[in-house]
């Protein structure tokens, strides 16, 4: 909101001036700067940024993270598995703040086989969990369940096999139920609350709808949406693209949705 100058539209004639001059509501022109867009032939109208409140959150996108299998480990399992005294060594940051990418891997050893070289997430925490696709549990013969992080009561168990020794672990082994990280501000722009869900769609030849997507907030988030290798290949999604908000608690948004 407020007075349109001739001297800004000016000063932005070097970058170009957008054909319609996008108009919040409650800007006024100055009559000088009214003229020097109408000497131009250059429109006034909406803006594009007023559309998009207006579709509520309808237009807004949030990046996507695409999470390969990955361990997390407790202190002392880090120690079972590279010795005593280990500690875990960031290799890349991750998306959230303080989370890395850790350069050490374990072997996942299930019933009916083992994969090998799976990425252990830093820093070490309280229980270690084991997060693998539907797909990874068939060749291991592991079925979990889908969970949110830190909810492993009641689900199965997996040995995990380091260079210094083995770690048989009675629970931990879940499916990544797909949420978005955000920060209370971002909630706050996209109108929802924590343990809300959002409904995001994708855009591309294989273009889906992630129906029930946990919306997880808190001070230290950054804007990201997880989905595991199988949901995110299920749409050709890659870390980086984009995926629309089309609804909120199981509900499309008026227009959304196709
Ligand atoms: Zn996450």
């Amino acid at each position: 909101m407020g007075f349109i100058t001739e001297s800004e539209l000016r000063a932005m004639l070097k970058q170009g001036i957008p054909n319609p001059y996008p108009v919040r509501e409650g800007d006024k022109f100055t009559p000088a700067a009214y003229d020097f867009l109408k000497g131009r032939g250059i429109q006034v109208g909406p803006s594009q940024a007023n559309d998009a409140n207006r579709q509520q959150a309808g237009s807004r996108t949030i990046p996507v993270g695409v999470s390969n299998r990955h361990v997390h480990l407790s202190p002392e399992d880090v120690e079972r598995l590279f010795g005593s005294g280990y500690a875990l060594t960031p290799m890349r940051p991750l998306s959230q703040p303080g989370q890395y990418a850790a350069n050490e891997k374990v072997t996942l050893l299930g019933p009916k086989g083992l994969i090998q070289n799976v990425r252990v997430l830093g820093p070490a925490r309280g229980a270690s969990q084991v997060e693998i696709s539907k797909t990874d549990g068939f060749q291991l013969g592991v079925h979990p369940p889908v969970r949110m992080s830190g909810h492993i009561e009641e689900t199965p168990g997996i040995t995990l096999i380091g260079p210094a020794g083995t770690v048989v672990l009675q629970q931990g082994v879940i499916v990544a139920k797909c949420h978005v990280h955000m920060s209370p501000q971002e909630a706050a722009e996209f109108d929802v609350e924590n343990g809300d869900s959002l409904m995001l769609q994708t855009t591309g030849e294989r273009s889906i709808m992630y129906m029930d997507v946990a919306v997880r907030v808190h001070a230290n988030y950054a804007l990201d949406f997880h989905v595991d290798l199988d949901e995110g290949n299920a749409a050709g999604l890659k870390t980086g693209d984009r995926v629309t908000v089309c609804g909120k608690n199981g509900k499309l948004f008026a227009g959304q949705g196709r």
